[in-house]
């Protein structure tokens, strides 16, 4: 049927090996170039008549792979990384050669079947009743808007009085909370968190109840918690928010990109109490569980009110809308989707989730651990005590510029990947440990150079 020809047999070969090299070997850091560079190493690649699978598999491997930094190396600690375990990538290589539509039960059943059990396995360890459920979409941002969609559709459909539907969050909140605020067309309202970082119940109702009072046909629709911010990885009071929310018949949705992961890590786990009572959530395997780019998981409590916010009709699409069957299609802004919490599940099934909490409680003991050596070296000031696998600290007598010019040296010496950040206005440094592959020793080694 196919026509896998010995040149396809060849090239299919060439392209395992590579993948398998990869795999096995910790990569180069490797760094960007700009795009004359890369021109004057590629030239232009689309050609009439094609350059042939081998040719064109050498200009990846020589020029374009080595301009883009391996997310997974163990001393990538910028923004957050990537650590996904072999069995996934081993696996994506398998959802790329099968073909598989995860939009809907009709086409991809088996796909959405197994895709749903590791969603369950994370709506369980939060506590979600039952009948939750949800969908892989790309990643946070798209996740986080894809929920709040469905809280303002929800209540929408109630109330026609309200000129003018508000979020609230933390202001330190992730950017794409104010993001979905733009593309939805409605207000937010960003209330301070406490000393400490966390937003705390007292503080969000009263600047609810003031914003009410001084807004009379506004309606505050969504309370967003945050389980872990990117920069510092604070977690917000989940439960006296929920509690804040539900008085007030307000939606309640907690966004743990990164943080979430960590609900199964037994050490840490009371510091999510509360998240069983939102509405929505959700949680990146491609940031701290073990999963390549990209996916996210959103969960929500009730998925019918979902599918009434997100369902396509068309007619060509009527054929799919069957009452007992699951389309993921139906549950976030998006149609066509690949399966893409398929690596993820093949991982979690293979290892069992004991390998996960061990993996996770890995990270979090490097992390600390970083944190002993902070405060034990003579340059540096740890700002926060690491709650989860974030370590942020100063170095004392820095201007930003010094700071960037030391980032852009330890990539140029390809020791490490460590970018600044800022907290209360002062430039910062910070590690993200998301990968298990990362040790002590790598740490001191990024540390010996400030
Ligand atoms: C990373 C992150 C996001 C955005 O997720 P993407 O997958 O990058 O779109 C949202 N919220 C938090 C708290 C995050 O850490």
């Amino acid at each position: 049927m196919h026509e896998f020809t010995p040149e396809v047999e060849a090239l299919a070969k060439e392209v395992l090996e590579y993948s398998l090299i990869r795999l096995r070997t910790d990569p180069p850091l490797d760094g960007p170039k700009t795009a004359q560079e890369l021109y004057e190493l590629a030239g232009n690649t689309i050609t009439a008549k094609g350059l042939g699978g081998h040719e064109a598999l050498n200009l990846f491997k020589d020029v374009l792979a080595k301009a883009c930094i391996s997310t997974d190396h163990p001393r990538y600690l910028a923004f957050i990384p990537s650590a996904p375990s072999e069995y996934a990538n081993l696996f994506d290589l398998v959802v790329g050669a099968s073909a598989l539509y995860g939009g809907s039960w009709l086409e991809g059943a088996g796909a959405v079947f197994a895709e749903n059990q590791a969603l369950k396995w994370i709506s369980d360890l939060a506590g979600m009743p039952e009948t939750s459920g949800g969908v892989f979409v790309q990643g946070g941002t798209i996740g986080n808007l894809s929920a709040l969609v469905t809280a303002r559709n929800t209540f929408r459909e109630k109330r026609k009085d309200v000129s003018r539907w508000v979020i609230a969050a933390s202001s330190d909140a992730h950017s794409s909370i104010k993001s979905a605020a733009d593309v939805m067309d409605i207000g937010i309202l960003l209330i301070n968190p406490n000393q400490d970082g966390s937003l705390q119940a007292d503080s969000a109702a009263a600047a609810i109840d003031k914003y009410h009072s001084e807004n009379p046909s506004h309606q505050v629709f969504a309370l967003v918690a945050t389980a872990g911010t990117t920069n510092l990885g604070i977690i917000d009071d989940l439960e006296g928010l929920a509690r804040c929310a539900k008085s007030r018949d307000i939606w309640f949705h907690v966004d743990g990109a990164y943080g979430l992961a960590a609900l199964c890590a037994p050490s840490v786990r009371p510091l999510f109490n509360g998240i069983e009572l939102a509405d929505s959530l959700i949680v990146d395997p491609h940031k701290w569980l073990f999963a390549p780019f990209d996916a996210c998981a959103l969960i929500y409590r009730n998925p019918k009110l979902a599918k009434a916010a997100h369902l396509q009709k068309a007619a060509y699409l009527e054929t799919l809308d069957d009452e007992d069957e699951w389309n993921p299609s139906d549950y976030a802004i998006h149609l066509t989707r690949r399966a893409r919490g398929l690596p993820f599940w093949f991982s979690l099934a293979a290892h069992g989730t004991d390998e996960y909490a061990k993996a996770m409680e890995r990270t979090m003991e490097v992390a600390r651990d970083a944190a002993e050596q902070v405060r034990n070296h003579k340059n540096l000031k740890l700002v926060i005590e690491p709650s989860l696998s974030i370590v942020a600290f100063e170095r004392v007598g820095w201007e930003r510029a010094d700071y960037e010019k030391w980032s852009d040296q330890l990539l140029a010496d390809q020791i490490g990947f460590v970018t600044p950040s800022a907290h209360k206005g002062k430039p910062i440094l910070r590690f993200a440990i998301v990968n298990p592959w990362t040790k002590e020793s790598d740490i001191s080694a990024i540390l010996a150079t400030l």
